[in-house]
């Protein structure tokens, strides 16, 4: 029998967004199984906790049976191996994106050479979405309606 076809898709989301939920959704139709990894380093402080995070994607995807969310602090290739993943996921804006994900994927490579990263473009009305902004706007009391896929309560 075939194995599963287990991919990471991983990121700070920090917030999760409405570009990260879109590229996750696209993903699963790619894949049998679909791990949201949030990175997380016990030295740098989230805007939006980590906790909170968790349960709000676990909420958002209670009805999709291929995706599910941890947090992990290893390497991103190590918590692909811990969870039997052979791909990683990744979304692309933009040029800036392309620069950044280009060397992340080839130091990956260098890492564990059987573990493919596969990016998705993203649709253009999200594209304009980034967390850092998010982060920014939430520091001034904005409506965070437009840029995130759940309501922070
Ligand atoms: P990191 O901190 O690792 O850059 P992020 O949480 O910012 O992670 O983003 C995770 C992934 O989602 C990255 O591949 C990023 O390029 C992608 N991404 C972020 N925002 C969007 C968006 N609006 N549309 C598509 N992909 C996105």
């Amino acid at each position: 029998m075939e194995s599963k076809r287990i991919a990471i898709f991983p990121g700070s989301f920090d917030p999760f967004t409405k570009g990260h939920e879109e590229i996750a959704l696209r993903g699963a139709e790619l894949f049998d199984e679909l791990i949201i990894g949030i990175g997380y380093n016990t030295k740098k402080k989230r805007s939006f906790p980590l906790e909170k995070t968790i349960q709000k994607i676990e909420e958002l995807f209670a009805n999709h049976p291929k995706i599910s969310v941890q947090s992990y602090q290893v390497l991103t290739t190590t918590f692909a191996e811990e969870n039997g993943a052979k791909f990683i996921l990744r979304g692309l804006r933009n040029t800036i994106d392309m620069e950044y994900e280009n060397s992340i994927a080839q130091a990956n490579r260098k890492i564990n050479g059987t573990i493919e990263t596969v990016f998705l473009i993203t649709s253009p009305k999200f594209g304009h979405i980034s967390s850092s902004i998010v982060r920014e706007l939430h520091k001034f009391g904005q409506d965070l309606s437009l840029f995130m896929p759940y309501d922070l309560d």
